[in-house]
């Protein structure tokens, strides 16, 4: 290949981190002038790589430029506003355009050269035309969809997002309501509103294991259309294809997980955040972005309504509804009379206490409701959020415990097939027939998971059909979906399970939800854990009683029965509990009334990344932009060890979220030139908007 000189200058970004040096477009040359947005193969040192031109053309270089090898122009440039959404999030998360652009195309694309993308281009485009054909054959093939008339909330609620369509630069709209108060019906007649006007929707999940009973009833509603599920369980191919779907214009909804945000669409006219609050939108490793607030930015700059829905909302939503930001729209009653389920706190400080014994998993009362359910044919659910069989082993002879030898964690005892994983590093062995210290054979679980929870449940109530649904029985391909078919057939009578259970199913046939442990998350020092807590066991609530005529109920067993998150359930009242952690998190200064982030790094010695942080924070205090901003002392996250990485973190405060990204930006620099500093450092990240400190 030969430098050419005089050519169109070409700035081209390609994949590569910023400490590669590489963190701006770099210069190329081609004959023809390409619109910012073409997908190129470039010369990268020995290889050849996809880049996308990022500012179009520029004046021609004095120097001598390597040429573009290949135009992938079997597609249309990525939109402007897909690129101002790139440059836009790069900036926020403090990462390097090409590493974020290259990140969020599927894998597959960049490994194709022209000719191959045009192969596949034509494929899809092929596919696509025979599909339509037949549905345009057999004119609603499963029969004419059936769309419920809408209550008169919920019409409200179609009616301001066609209005916030019509407008320019519409609030957000918080679709604020109860479980079971038909918020997805609510997003359902907004896509089609959006389809009528040739727009395409844009749908956000927060968990793939939603998608399938979701994406059915898209599916079916929309016979004629072509609705796409987008999310990280799908095969490269399959990835390629729903995205080039997606930006050719062919897919008419998209649904999706975090990563659809970047979906590129041409005709982009709704999107919407189902399940607003939940942490999966926040990925938690390379660009640590936040999909929804991804979502909200991009509906701004392209000017089409966003809805995020909830019936816990997260705190930073709820202030922004409060403050008039968000126009909040409220569905405050279930669907056909439906009632939410009653609320029984029971206080486990009233158990008989039998001295050297724990007290048991389930209260007799709890066990007596469960047992009466059963014998009225209804279905419970009971929730415990910690898999496996039991948290901890121990030897009571030596004090022997499952303790990872790379984390600072215990192993957990799976039974099923008797090992010892860590849920950190994923280290798994087989459990030891004896005490590995001093031999003893009775070495004994402590606490309880789900899979104890589901043996002690199957020898209290025999002949009840109990499944359960947590990671490790989701693994195995299709169990999930046969499982969750089992819960709707009526074909199981108490599911176990983790907070998997309690997320969006519409499950019809729950009378009884059951928290089993709620206690953890009471006194955590996270000081996000009440908020989420909260809205787990409010998720939780929602699962009983959807059918009306049923009547329900949640029984939460805790030893704590006056702390004021369970006075809030009871009374089912989000806006009561949110208004009090709101005042707590005014009164310490901590988000939504101020903004952090993080900077974190791992190295094997503790105090290589105690020097890392030291020397950031010295570097820091030289920053003009640090005015205005708090830098914390450094200190070990909850699990301090993993895969024999010793963690330390440092937190950035600021009241101005502006002040705190000008700090940030000119920090970054500053940390990279510490590389050399702190050799042996394994890594360090930023992380804005972090979820957990
Ligand atoms: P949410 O998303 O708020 O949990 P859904 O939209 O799933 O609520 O609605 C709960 C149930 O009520 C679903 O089975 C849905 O089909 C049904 N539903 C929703 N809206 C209506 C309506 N207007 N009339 C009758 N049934 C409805
Ligand atoms: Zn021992
Ligand atoms: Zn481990």
């Amino acid at each position: 290949m030969t430098a050419v000189m005089g050519a169109a200058r070409t700035q081209v970004v390609v994949e590569a981190p910023l400490h590669a040096g590489l963190g701006r477009a770099l210069d190329y040359c081609c004959a023809v002038a390409l619109p910012a947005g073409t997908l190129v193969r470039v010369p990268l040192g020995r290889r050849e790589v996809t880049g996308i031109v990022w500012h179009g053309v520029s004046p021609p270089a004095a120097l001598p430029l390597r040429p573009v090898a290949q135009v992938l122009d079997a597609i249309a440039p990525l939109a402007q506003s897909w690129l101002a959404l790139v440059e836009f999030a790069a900036g926020y998360y403090q990462r390097s355009i090409g590493e974020l652009a290259l990140a969020v195309l599927p894998p597959e694309l960049r490994k194709l050269d022209a000719a191959q993308l045009a192969q596949r281009v034509k494929r899809v485009q092929r596919e696509a035309q025979a599909a339509s054909a037949a549905m345009a054959v057999v004119p609603g093939a499963s029969g004419e969809p059936a769309v419920p008339m809408l209550t008169p909330a919920q019409r409200d609620a179609v009616t301001a997002i066609a209005e916030a369509a019509a407008q320019p630069h519409a609030a957000p709209l918080l679709l604020h309501g109860v479980t079971g108060s038909g918020k997805t019906e609510v997003y359902l007649q907004a896509a089609e509103q959006t389809l009528a006007r040739s727009r395409q929707a844009l749908l956000l999940v927060p968990e793939i294991n939603l998608t399938p009973q979701l994406f059915a009833r898209v599916a079916r509603r929309f016979p004629t259309r072509r609705v796409v599920a987008m999310h990280s369980a799908l095969t490269p191919a399959q990835r390629l294809k729903t995205w080039l779907l997606a930006h050719l214009g062919l897919a008419d909804i998209v649904l999706g997980t975090r990563l659809a945000v970047f979906a590129s669409l041409p005709r982009l006219g709704l999107v919407v955040v189902d399940e607003e609050h939940d942490a999966s939108y926040k990925q938690q490793e390379g660009a640590r972005y936040s999909a929804r607030d991804l979502a909200v930015y991009r509906a701004h700059i392209e000017r089409v309504p966003v809805v995020l829905g909830s019936a816990t909302p997260s705190l930073e939503t709820w202030q922004h509804a409060l403050t008039g930001r968000y126009r909040r729209l409220a569905l405050d009653h279930r669907i056909a009379g439906a009632a939410l389920p009653r609320v029984r706190v029971f206080d486990l400080g009233r158990l008989p206490r039998v001295p050297g014994r724990p007290p048991p998993a389930l209260a007799p009362p709890l066990l007596d409701a469960l047992r009466q359910c059963l014998a009225r044919g209804e279905q419970s659910l009971v929730f415990l959020n910690r898999r496996g069989y039991a948290p901890v082993l121990h030897c009571p002879d030596c004090g022997w415990k499952s303790e990872c030898p790379h984390c600072s964690a215990w192993r957990v005892f799976h039974k099923h097939d008797r090992t010892l994983r860590c849920h950190h590093c994923g280290l798994a062995e087989r459990v030891p027939r004896a005490c590995p210290a001093c031999g003893n054979l009775d070495i004994q679980p402590i606490g309880r998971g789900t899979e104890r929870l589901a043996e002690q449940l199957a020898e209290d109530l025999p002949g009840a059909r109990i499944a359960r649904l947590d990671a490790d029985a989701a693994r195995g391909a299709g169990t999930l979906e046969r499982t969750l078919a089992a819960i709707h057939d009526g074909e199981v009578d108490i599911l176990v399970g983790t907070q998997m259970v309690t997320k969006g199913h519409d499950f019809r046939r729950i009378a009884l939800v059951a928290a089993v442990n709620p206690d953890g998350a009471l006194f955590s020092s996270d000081f996000r854990a009440g908020e989420r807590q909260f809205a787990l066991l409010m998720q939780a609530a929602g699962r009983a009683g959807r059918d009306a005529a049923q009547a329900s109920e949640m029984w939460v067993q805790t030893w704590h029965p006056q702390h004021a998150l369970f006075a809030a359930l009871r009374a089912h009242d989000y806006a009561a509990y949110a208004e009090r952690l709101l005042a707590e998190r005014r009164a310490a200064s901590l988000p939504p009334f101020a903004h952090l982030a993080l900077l974190r790094a791992e190295a094997r010695d503790a105090a290589l990344a105690q020097r890392f942080l030291r020397r950031a924070a010295e570097l820091a205090a030289t920053l003009p932009e640090a005015d205005g901003v708090m830098l914390y002392p450094p200190v070990p996250p909850a699990v301090a060890k993993v895969a024999d990485l010793q963690r330390l973190q440092m937190l950035a405060e600021s009241a101005a979220r502006g002040r705190l990204q000008r700090f940030l930006a000119a920090w970054l620099p500053q940390l990279h030139s510490l590389r050399g500093e702190c050799k042996g450092l394994a890594r360090w990240a930023i992380d804005v908007d972090p979820l957990g400190i």
